[in-house]
């Protein structure tokens, strides 16, 4: 217990909380095109905060003004771990800034509370995980191992930080993460996973006032959405039941015709072409050729249901399965006692209704990954977003705790 409690008096709260509002005040929304709107600025801010603390750095390039930045003390050898806390450095969109009682971006601090966007998902997971690794060097206590620190990009669209990561020596060599993500400091051992289903269907063209010379691409897409009920229960059924998770679910969220860029529509022309969007979320037992098998045999009967079209489906971005891991697991193990010692409360569990960059790990690297963080889970992408400075203080030391128990006990 010595060590930890010499590691705790190294995580002040006020600098914990001055930290995230530091990250806040830097917006970091991604805007396509825009190329004073990345997250260069907030990861230079970091890159310094990390090297200043003497933390070894690793800046990767994952597109143009969009770096990852990876900071790490001690070193894996002799049978060693590594171990990573996570976060992302990208923010959603502010949307229409009237619609918040506090601006954006200027991180009040109002009854305990942080608001601006980005507070909980995840300036405030960000700060915790900075401080609670540099706590180690400044208590003079090197980690029985690598623990790193990981401010990726990208996280809010295609995870590019973190397929990235994984293909870097850093990357590879991890063993274990925590995702820094606002869920209430539970620890998240289920994430649901995802996949966007862009479904084309391709007919002919013709006139409005005479159908029979075409073939309806438009009907096809009808006949996916009578059958999408029971793609759903064919999905629940190979999925097993979850204790943290909603039940997997398929949703049609978007549908054209003709698709964007393919066509103009017009109210009397059969288009060529039509598209639409499933979005469907999953827990853990599916595997990925079972999934698009499923997919492409939804296609093959909507197209079997329209004589002379042709339906296929592509993901837009690469699936990502939910991910599980068991309580028997180490990493598990160390939080939940990491969680009594730093916090004097039992671990809460849970679940993310999302997924998030520690899916790409997971799947990727094959590692377990525990998500936990501050900030309430309903919270992110909303107007006057809020963190709780309590519970981002509580990560911190979590944080501290659970990277001390897991690396020692390796
Ligand atoms: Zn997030």
């Amino acid at each position: 217990m010595a060590a930890l409690a010499e590691l705790l008096t190294h995580v002040d709260a006020d600098e914990v909380i001055e930290l995230t509002r530091a990250l806040i005040r830097i917006p970091s929304v991604y805007r396509p095109g825009d190329s004073e709107s990345t997250e260069a600025r907030v990861a230079a801010f970091i890159e310094a905060w990390l090297r200043r603390e003497g933390f070894e750095v690793e800046v990767q390039e994952v597109a143009p003004g969009r770096p990852n930045v990876i900071g790490w003390i001690g070193e894996k050898t002799d049978g060693r771990k590594s171990l990573l806390l996570e976060g992302h450095t990208d923010v959603v969109t502010e949307g229409d800034a009237r619609d918040w009682s506090w601006p954006p971006f200027a991180a009040e601090r109002v009854n305990g509370r942080i608001y601006g966007r980005g507070a909980a998902d995840m300036k405030s997971g960000l700060a915790a995980a900075m401080v609670a690794a540099a706590a180690f060097r400044r208590a003079g206590i090197m980690p029985r191992g690598k623990l790193v620190v990981g401010a990726l990009v990208d996280e809010e669209d295609g995870m590019r930080g973190a397929r990235h990561l994984v293909g870097t020596a850093v990357g590879r060599e991890l063993d274990a993460a925590i995702i820094c993500e606002p869920e209430d400091n539970e620890l998240c051992l289920e994430q649901r996973g995802v996949v966007w289903a862009r479904i084309r269907a391709r007919g002919r063209m013709a006139h409005g006032a005479m159908p029979d010379a075409g073939v309806n691409p438009i009907a096809c897409l009808g006949a996916i959405l009578r059958e999408a009920p029971a793609l759903q229960k064919r999905v629940r059924q190979r999925c097993g039941r979850s204790r943290y998770l909603r039940p997997p679910t398929v949703t049609p969220t978007i549908i054209q015709g003709p698709p964007a860029g393919v066509g103009v529509p017009q109210s009397n022309v059969i288009p060529a072409q039509a598209e639409m969007v499933l979005d469907v979320r999953l827990t853990a037992g599916i595997e990925e050729d079972e999934l698009r098998r499923l997919l492409d045999e939804l296609c093959a009967r909507a197209a079997a249901a329209c004589p002379g079209a042709t339906v296929a489906w592509e993901p837009v971005h690469p699936v990502r399965l939910a991910t599980r891991v068991e309580r028997s697991e180490p990493l598990v193990r160390s939080m939940m006692r990491a969680v009594r010692e730093a916090t004097g409360r039992p671990p809460r569990f849970g679940g993310v209704p999302g997924s998030t960059d520690g899916t790409v790990l997971r799947t990727a690297l094959g590692i377990p990954i525990v998500t936990c963080g501050p900030g309430d889970r309903l919270i992110p992408h909303q107007a006057n977003e809020y963190v709780d400075a309590d519970d981002v203080h509580d990560a911190a030391k979590i944080y501290v705790a659970s990277a001390l128990r897991y690396l020692e006990a390796s």
